[in-house]
């Protein structure tokens, strides 16, 4: 059993105040923190790293040296399942990246960001998870959220986490 936080679209600039979903992830007590790019400063890994192993890809929004750091596709390996994180801006739309970024490899699920609108989906057997903004929420419910993912075994499930900034 795994519990693994999901957090995109940070957009957090060193200098101003941390992130309300610092505090928050901290309180799920998560095995695994996911981040899906958008970061704008590698700092926010430091802070999060503190709570928990990361893993994260790099977003449209991230320099050079996010990208170099932690490229624009990863595998990540939860109990027995294979999660495919990517950002969500390399094909397209969110959507069209999430399905398209891991054809032909064998995920159970695909975590990703990018829109800012959260998404918990299972299609063909693989879930298709995005944690929504913690930054800037978009979409019909317009709060800020992340996500918590529990593994048991080979079968995984999410849930979004809505908050108040
Ligand atoms: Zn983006």
């Amino acid at each position: 059993m795994m519990k693994i936080a999901v957090v995109s679209d940070t957009h957090w600039q060193p200098g101003t105040p941390l992130p309300k979903v610092l505090q928050l992830i901290e309180q799920q007590q998560p095995d695994l923190i996911l981040h899906t790019g958008d970061w704008t400063s590698l700092q926010l890994w430091g802070y999060l790293a503190r709570i928990a192993r990361v893993q994260g890809v790099a977003g449209n929004c991230d320099g050079a040296e996010v990208v170099s750091e932690m490229g624009l596709l990863r595998l990540v390996q939860a109990d027995d399942v294979t999660l495919g994180l990517t950002h969500g801006h390399l094909f397209g739309t969110a959507e069209l990246t999430a399905r398209r970024a891991f054809v032909g490899q064998p995920v159970q699920a695909v975590i990703y960001g990018h829109s800012h609108v959260p998404m918990n989906v299972v299609e063909d057997g693989v879930l298709y998870f995005n944690p929504g903004s913690a930054f800037r929420p978009l979409g019909e419910i317009k709060r800020p959220s992340f996500g918590v993912l529990t593994v048991n075994g080979a079968e995984i499930s999410g849930e979004i986490i809505y908050f108040d900034k």
